[in-house]
């Protein structure tokens, strides 16, 4: 903690002073460009990888970055997307996952029959990426290792981007052309950020549109399918 400790003193002494403007104008309130939904895992910064700014994102966060879908008792995420939406008139809703992620590596071990019981709370969780889990057990056996716990986080942004249509928000403004969802992954070997593109069936690297196609794919997954 004594970490933390000392970079709270240096926020406030530095951080906070150098953007004091920006500090300012956001007491007003907060106009985000963009709804992020994401995991939880430390390693992800999404106001560093996007490099944005305080105020820039709205983000959510939680284990394995999942959308439990409509009619799910105490959906936080589901109050968080009606607010990003609704409250602030955000357009765009992102789900990003991530390579080497612990939660997928959860959702690959259950689908091979191995049981993690000493976690009751996370494998209930994770019944939010059962769909998932059927994907890889049916399309990805060939894979091993890291490469199917990455195809698996590939998987899991699609299968959650269908859970957020689902929630009527969504659904009603999606209809009316008012908001677009994305589908992200967050390569953490190389810090890139690829973006699901639907014609291709293929997540493709930010400002790299002209590579060829099959060449496009490079966090382990739907290439390999
Ligand atoms: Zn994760």
């Amino acid at each position: 903690m004594q970490q933390l400790v000392q970079g709270i003193h240096h926020f406030q002494h530095v951080g906070f002073r150098e953007r004091e403007q920006l500090f300012r104008r956001l007491k007003s309130g907060q106009q985000p460009e963009a709804c992020l939904i994401t995991c939880a895992d430390s390693r992800i910064v999404p106001n560093l990888i996007t490099n944005s700014e305080p105020g820039q994102l709205f983000i959510v966060r939680n284990v394995g970055n999942l959308v439990p879908c409509y009619g799910t008792s105490n959906n936080g995420e589901l109050a968080a997307v009606e607010y990003a939406v609704t409250a602030l008139g955000i357009q765009d809703l992102i789900v990003c996952g991530h390579t080497r992620c612990g939660a997928m590596q959860a959702v690959v071990d259950s689908a091979a029959g191995e049981d993690s019981g000493r976690l009751p709370s996370v494998q209930n969780w994770l019944r939010h990426a059962d769909a998932t889990r059927e994907i890889v057990r049916a399309h990805y056996g060939h894979l091993k290792g890291v490469a199917r716990v990455n195809a698996a986080a590939e998987e899991n942004v699609l299968v959650q981007l269908e859970h957020l249509r689902t929630l009527p928000v969504v659904a009603a403004n999606l209809s009316s052309g008012r908001i677009r969802l994305h589908a992200w992954m967050y390569k953490m070997d190389t810090g890139e950020i690829f973006q699901y593109e639907a014609e291709t069936g293929q997540f493709v690297k930010f400002g790299d549109v002209s590579v060829q196609s099959g060449s496009r794919v490079s966090t382990g997954g739907r290439t390999g399918r």
